[in-house]
């Protein structure tokens, strides 16, 4: 499957019992629909500081939420264009959702931030 971001190869890789697709070389990651929310439950480190981390995020993200945009960003699934997107409604995290909710794009360090919330 080609990665959306850098158009290399991606990987089928195994993260705490749920196979994502991650680039070796950009480190981007692809989550099918589903696969987030997965990773959310058998997220290995225990809730409260997970809690913690979270709210810490949270403040931080006090930005202006974005307009979703299409970007030039194919989905690896299906035909449709990437669409910038702010994740669960939240400010300030900025995520890459098929049009057709086949699933995902996180760039490098954005696949932490996902699993935070749920
Ligand atoms: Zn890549
Ligand atoms: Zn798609």
């Amino acid at each position: 499957m080609e990665c959306p971001g850098c158009q290399f190869d991606m990987r089928e890789h195994e993260l705490d019992g749920v196979m994502i697709d991650e680039c070796k070389r950009c480190g981007g990651v692809w989550l099918d629909a589903g696969e987030a929310e997965e990773l959310v439950k058998k997220a290995p480190t225990p809730r409260e500081a997970l809690q913690k981390k979270k709210l810490e995020l949270l403040r931080q993200w006090q930005v202006a939420a974005l307009n979703p945009r299409e970007t030039d960003r194919k989905c690896p699934r299906c035909p449709e264009p990437l669409m910038r997107v702010n994740y669960k409604d939240i400010p300030g995290l900025q995520i890459d959702k098929c049009r057709s909710d086949c699933g995902m794009y996180l760039d490098k360090g954005e696949l932490e931030k996902v699993r935070l919330i749920d």
